[in-house]
Order: structure tokens, then C-alpha cells, then sequence
């Protein structure tokens, strides 16, 4: 792996990415890494806040310039999309919609990812659990594209293979305790949905400790203004909640074909 190691961050939406690896990529950046962050959509049917100047025609224009701004926030100027359109929530109309992400089929999505590898060359990948924390068919999408990438890398040796590949989550536990605060965000959703959020906290095998970069994680989330307006996305949970959400970035290591796990930077603390 290279020191210090080339870092792409491939989520679903523009905002994905501030939620699960702002800290980390801050961190990689000022430590001199070349730092690269890939949307496969451009959100496209994200909430509109009020008081934003958006509008849904447009919605996919707006959050391509959010992301961009949230990524200048943590120092990445490298950003990218994969050009899907965004699927909506579960079971929306938008789903079958054409070009929604979740109607490529995962190979075609995969060549995408591992062309993207050719193209970044990233020492450690940055990607979505398989359970794209709350079960969004885009980030599980996003999620079975990188391990079709992978599968590609594998049976083809001229593809490039990166070193560490580690999916992003957060503790099932948080999300079992989230769900009895009054007005949570996924109050609306079923309990058995909530039961599959994030990874049993057995599961993650790193946390990165982004507390140190708190200033420029609150820019970033500031910069997704459609979707937060502007405020503080943890300001619902109770304190101790929202303080353990953003001071860390969870991972799980995944075992790759070519190399297992290798060792990762010291700034991974390994958990367990
Ligand atoms: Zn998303």
C-alpha cells in the first residue's frame, strides 16, 4: 500500500459520503493523499428543504454542486459521478423509472466501479455496507456494483486491484436505541427495517476517531443544504447519541481475493 494511500470514496447520493467518511478523508487528505469521492447518481430524488432556491427539475444540478462544495470543505477537489439517476426510496415509483440505478444490472454497474478503479487507482476503497445502512435499494446497489468490481479485478489481472477494500456502516445497536427517541428520522419506517440497519457493532472491524475534524465535517453537511438545511442532521438525538454518531467512521474490512486483509494505516483503531 502506498504512504500516504490514494483513498476513493464510492457511495449512492451526494451527502453519503459526509454521513459515513468525511472525518476519514479529511484525515488522508491533509496527510498529503490523493483523495477521490464518486456518486454513482446525482440524487436526484432527494427531499428539497425549505427556504433552499432548488428545484426538482434541477435537483440533480443543485446536489452535484452541494457535493462538490461539501468535498471542498474536507480539501477534496476530485469529484466524480457515475451518471445513474437516483431510484428514490424503496419502493417508489422512481424505482422503475428508466436509468434508476437499481435497474442497471449489476455487471454493467461493476465495469463502471472497476474502470473506476483502473482510472483512481486506489490503495483503500470506501463503499456502503450491504445493507446500505438503512436498506435504500440505491446504496445496496452502489454496495453489489463494488463487489461485481471486484469479482472483475479478480478473473481479469490487467484490472487494477486495490489493496484494502472497506465497507462504511454504523452499530445496529445506535439504531435499535435511535429508534425510540420521539421524532427520529426513521419513524416512519417498520421496526424490521430498523432490526437490519447498520452492522451488528460484532461485525465492524475498524473506527476512525474524525472528532479532530469536526469543524470541517459540519461544513460539509452545511454544504448539503437541500438535504439538511443547513442545520445539524444529529440535532434530534438525545447528546450521547449524537456525539458517539460524529466521532466516528465504522467500518467492516472486506477479504479480498487477491490479498485477504492487509494491514491498514494506524488511524484505522481495529475493534475487538
Ligand atoms: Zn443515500
Amino acid at each position: 500500500m502506498n504512504n500516504p494511500p490514494t483513498i476513493l470514496s464510492f457511495f449512492a447520493h451526494p451527502d453519503d459520503e459526509t454521513f459515513l467518511a468525511a472525518g476519514t478523508m479529511a484525515y488522508f487528505q491533509e496527510r498529503g493523499s490523493k483523495v477521490v469521492v464518486c456518486s454513482a447518481t446525482r440524487g436526484e430524488e432527494g427531499e428539497i428543504q425549505e427556504g433552499v432556491p432548488a428545484e426538482r427539475a434541477t435537483l440533480g444540478e443543485f446536489r452535484e454542486e452541494e457535493l462538490r462544495n461539501a468535498m471542498r470543505a474536507v480539501g477534496v477537489d476530485d469529484v466524480r459521478f457515475l451518471g445513474y439517476r437516483d431510484s428514490g426510496m424503496a419502493g417508489s415509483e422512481t424505482n422503475e423509472a428508466p436509468g434508476a440505478f437499481v435497474q442497471v444490472p449489476a455487471e454493467d454497474a461493476g465495469r463502471a466501479v472497476a474502470d473506476l478503479f483502473d482510472d483512481a487507482r486506489p490503495d483503500i476503497v470506501i463503499a456502503f455496507s450491504h445493507e446500505g445502512i438503512y436498506l435504500h435499494p440505491d446504496h445496496i446497489a452502489s454496495h453489489n456494483a463494488v463487489v461485481a468490481a471486484i469479482e472483475l479485478a479478480a478473473a481479469d489481472s490487467t484490472r487494477f486491484r486495490p489493496s484494502a477494500v472497506l465497507w462504511a456502516s454504523a452499530p445496529r445497536e445506535w439504531f435499535l436505541e435511535v429508534w425510540n427517541v420521539e421524532g427520529n428520522m426513521f419513524s416512519e419506517m417498520p421496526f424490521e427495517t430498523i432490526e437490519q440497519m447498520g452492522l451488528p457493532m460484532a461485525e465492524l472491524t475498524h473506527a476512525v476517531d474524525v472528532s479532530g475534524y469536526r469543524e470541517q465535517i459540519d461544513a460539509a453537511f452545511r454544504a448539503h443544504a437541500s438535504q439538511f438545511g443547513g442545520g445539524d442532521p444529529f440535532e434530534w438525538m438525545p447528546e450521547h447519541l449524537s456525539t458517539e454518531f460524529a466521532r466516528y467512521n465504522f467500518f467492516q474490512q472486506a477479504s479480498l481475493p487477491w490479498n485477504g486483509k492487509v494491514e491498514l494505516p494506524g488511524v484505522f483503531s481495529p475493534l475487538s
